[in-house]
């Protein structure tokens, strides 16, 4: 008798060693937007991070404390469906699902530039500059740094001139791309705040974007100021929330003293103003959260 229990005891170990383990993957908000942010956690408690792609873009988790996490950029042009999220553990075990992507239509704007201002528009001078910005941009570190949603990069009244998502076009030729930040009224010599605590990826004059300034807020969430009048930063310089970085000005591809602010997740342009409202991560961060636990049970 007892022989035969040990025998069933070994079988239901077996049973859960080998039984492929579960896990739970959640993304917010759905249904997903052209030009917007979603975060997709996944609660596994593995000593490395899962690895997942969304609609063929590789997602990057980072460990949120509780679980882990990745945040997506929807591609602004992304047109309505759904679209295939997968996400594997290391150990192997995959899930996979459909997302929908909800319609979002961006108005077309038709600029008319200075002639002295067009000669920048040549292709090899803006090929040049891309590669620049994108090298910047595909930087990776994997502490998110912020927990708030971000504080306005200018104080005072918002005035938007432009907003995220606009579809451009140069004079008369049909639309180049959209406007892949959001364009602040604001005075020659206004200063510039960052938004939530970074890293300065890049403080340099460039020919389009003027005198730029991108901050690596961690986890793949970065934010770029451009056509600044001055920078007040280095490279390689961490900056708190609300840290003077630089002031507004008229540099580069620009016909108004104006701040063009963007922001990349996962290395696509989305809405900044979104990132006003939400942190796309628990408000508060878990060792604060745990604290407040052990304070309940103090009497
Ligand atoms: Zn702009």
């Amino acid at each position: 008798m007892s022989w035969s229990l040990k025998g069933f005891s070994l079988l239901a170990i077996a049973a859960i060693s080998f039984a492929a383990p579960t896990f739970s993957v959640s993304v917010n908000p759905l249904p997903l937007l052209p030009g917007e942010t979603a975060s997709v956690s996944v609660k596994a408690y593995t000593n490395s991070p899962p690895q997942g792609e969304f609609a063929g873009q590789p997602l990057r988790f980072v460990w949120d404390g509780e679980s882990w996490v990745a945040f997506l950029g929807v591609h602004a042009l992304t047109k309505p469906g759904k679209y295939h999220l997968r996400i594997c553990l290391p150990s192997g075990p995959c899930q996979e699902m459909e997302l929908s992507v909800a319609p979002k239509d961006y108005p077309l704007e038709r600029l008319r530039l200075p002639a002295e201002k067009t000669v920048l528009l040549k292709p090899e001078l803006v090929k040049e500059e891309r590669e620049i910005v994108a090298k910047a941009y595909s930087t990776f570190s994997a502490k998110p740094m912020w927990f708030l949603p971000f504080s306005p990069p200018l104080k005072g009244e918002l005035v938007v001139t432009s907003p995220f998502g606009l579809r451009r076009a140069y004079g008369n030729s049909p639309p180049s791309g959209f406007h892949d930040g959001v364009d602040f009224r604001a005075k020659e010599g206004t200063p510039v705040y960052a938004p939530a605590p970074g890293r300065v990826i890049l403080a340099k004059e460039l020919l389009l974007r003027g005198k730029m300034v991108i901050l690596d807020h961690g986890a793949g969430v970065m934010s770029g100021f451009l056509h600044l009048s001055e920078i007040d930063v280095k490279e390689g310089q961490e900056v708190k929330r609300g840290e003077l970085i630089g002031k507004v000005g008229n540099t580069g591809l620009s016909t108004a003293p104006h701040l063009h602010w963007e922001v990349r997740v996962n290395g696509v342009a989305v809405n900044p103003l979104t990132w006003l409202e939400k942190s796309f991560r628990p408000e508060r961060p878990p060792f604060l959260k745990n604290q407040r636990a052990w304070l309940r049970l103090i009497p």
